[in-house]
């Protein structure tokens, strides 16, 4: 009886339902942009191979108007860094009935929405952020895009994907130290091997970073983080 008491008090007191796992870094190749080293994220960030395809063919699918959704997945904590990092491993694409819609938006409709999609289908997992793209306009946030994000996506975890589907360039946004965010430098992401070896990643603005041996946190700014 005991047990099972204090099994759901530590269940209640876990912080907002992370996972404790190493980073797979053994499995993921690193793709930088060119603001990489000016953004100091709150998350790493690992895409998954299987949901990586599903958001390009959403994200292709219509080279004019801009397609969005969420991207789905885990919060994890790595026991060895200070930060923890989000696996996306799913995306779920939102539907928009307005034709004459120039942007895509959410309204809390589509997130009552999108959360029960969430909890029927996906146990397990969560929103840990959004996607969305801007056909031949490039990677950046709009002001409307900052509001959505700063208004939608709160949590430190949360990271707003931006496809240039026409230009092949994409990006990843993120919440930064003292509630920062950024709308024009984005970064890159790490790239899950759970489809193939090899990558699949076919951007022209982010570039694969080869490390011989990983550090644990990803790279060499979070270790100094943790001896601090
Ligand atoms: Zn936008």
């Amino acid at each position: 009886m005991a047990t099972t008491l204090s099994r759901i008090k530590l269940i209640e007191e876990s912080p907002a339902d992370s996972v404790n796992e190493p980073m797979p870094l053994d499995h993921a190749l690193k793709w930088v942009s060119k603001y990489d080293d000016q953004v100091d994220p709150r998350v790493r960030v690992f895409f998954a191979q299987s949901a990586y395809l599903k958001c390009i063919e959403h994200t292709e699918s219509d080279m004019v108007n801009e397609v969005g959704g969420v991207l789905i997945g885990q919060v994890r904590v790595d026991p060895l860094c200070p930060r923890p990092y989000i696996l996306i491993q799913d995306i779920l694409p939102a539907l928009y009935t307005d034709s004459s819609q120039t942007h895509v938006t959410f309204t809390q409709n589509t997130l009552v929405h999108l959360n029960h999609e969430l909890e029927e289908h996906y146990p397990g997992k969560r929103i840990v952020g959004w996607y969305h793209t801007h056909p031949r306009l490039g990677v950046f946030l709009s002001s409307h895009d900052t509001w959505l994000h700063r208004n939608f996506f709160t949590d430190p975890t949360h990271v707003a994907l931006v496809v240039d589907p026409y230009y092949r360039h994409a990006g990843i946004f993120c919440w930064q130290p003292g509630n920062r965010f950024d709308p024009t430098h984005y970064v890159g992401f790490f790239e899950l091997s759970d489809v193939d070896e090899d990558s699949i990643v076919e951007l022209d603005n982010l570039t694969p970073v080869i490390e011989e041996t990983p550090t644990p946190c990803g790279d060499a700014l979070l270790e100094k983080g943790v001896s601090r």
